[in-house]
């Protein structure tokens, strides 16, 4: 990943990221609310780099904030990007793929699903989405890929809670995974970010 997209990304969340509670960041202004392209197009273009040789045929995230970072990774891989949607309950889940994730922000559990004509056994899928924290949202769409046949071929988050138990969910089932900003901790409301290299090695 290059410096400078670390650094200008590490000070965006320091200047406008605010802690809520004990585990959670808000970021409002570029992330989950107001939506910055310029930055999301950087990021785009960084996943897409670090995932570029995978044979990526389409990208996946879950509505609604996973949506802005995994459609500019798409653009910039050239493949289509499918998210899943979010239902509390599914009556008729006959043409759809679907599991259910706890959400972690709200405290609720959904069911997410994606339709069968958007996910088939010949694709490579690069998951993407905003934050990753117990790992639940990605562990949600990992299942999708199973039930589908698809071959996952990376994850990528914006930022990843390395004091949560996601990034050791993913590293473990030998899955590729880019963060690009990877938060040690949080201390007095202020973010410490990690520089660990612990991604494991895309072949
Ligand atoms: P996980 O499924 O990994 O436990 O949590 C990831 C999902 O929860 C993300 O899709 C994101 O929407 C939400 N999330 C988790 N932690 C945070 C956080 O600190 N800030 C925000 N804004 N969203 C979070």
């Amino acid at each position: 990943m290059e410096e400078k997209f670390i650094k200008r990304l590490e000070e965006r969340i320091d200047a406008e990221g605010r802690v809520l509670g004990e585990d959670i960041l808000k970021v409002d202004s570029f992330l989950n609310h107001q939506v910055d392209p310029e930055l999301m197009q950087a990021m785009g273009d960084e996943f897409a780099h670090y995932f570029a040789d995978m044979g990526i045929t389409k990208v996946l995230t879950v509505e609604s904030s996973g949506i802005a970072p995994a459609l500019m990774a798409s653009l910039s891989l050239s493949v289509p990007m499918v998210f899943a949607r979010k239902h509390k309950s599914l009556t008729l889940t006959d043409n759809l793929y679907t599991a259910t994730v706890y959400s972690f922000t709200k405290q609720t559990e959904n069911t997410i699903s994606i339709s069968k004509s958007f996910l088939s056994a010949d694709d490579k899928v690069l998951i993407i989405d905003d934050f990753l924290a117990n790992g639940q949202a990605v562990n949600g769409l990992l299942d999708i890929c199973e039930a589908a046949g698809a071959t996952v071929g990376g994850v990528g988050v914006v930022i990843e809670k390395r004091f949560q138990r996601g990034h050791q969910f993913i590293v473990e089932r030998h899955i590729p995974l880019l963060a690009l900003a990877s938060i040690a901790s949080f201390d007095n409301g202020h973010v410490v970010f990690s520089h660990e290299k612990e991604q494991i090695n895309v072949q």
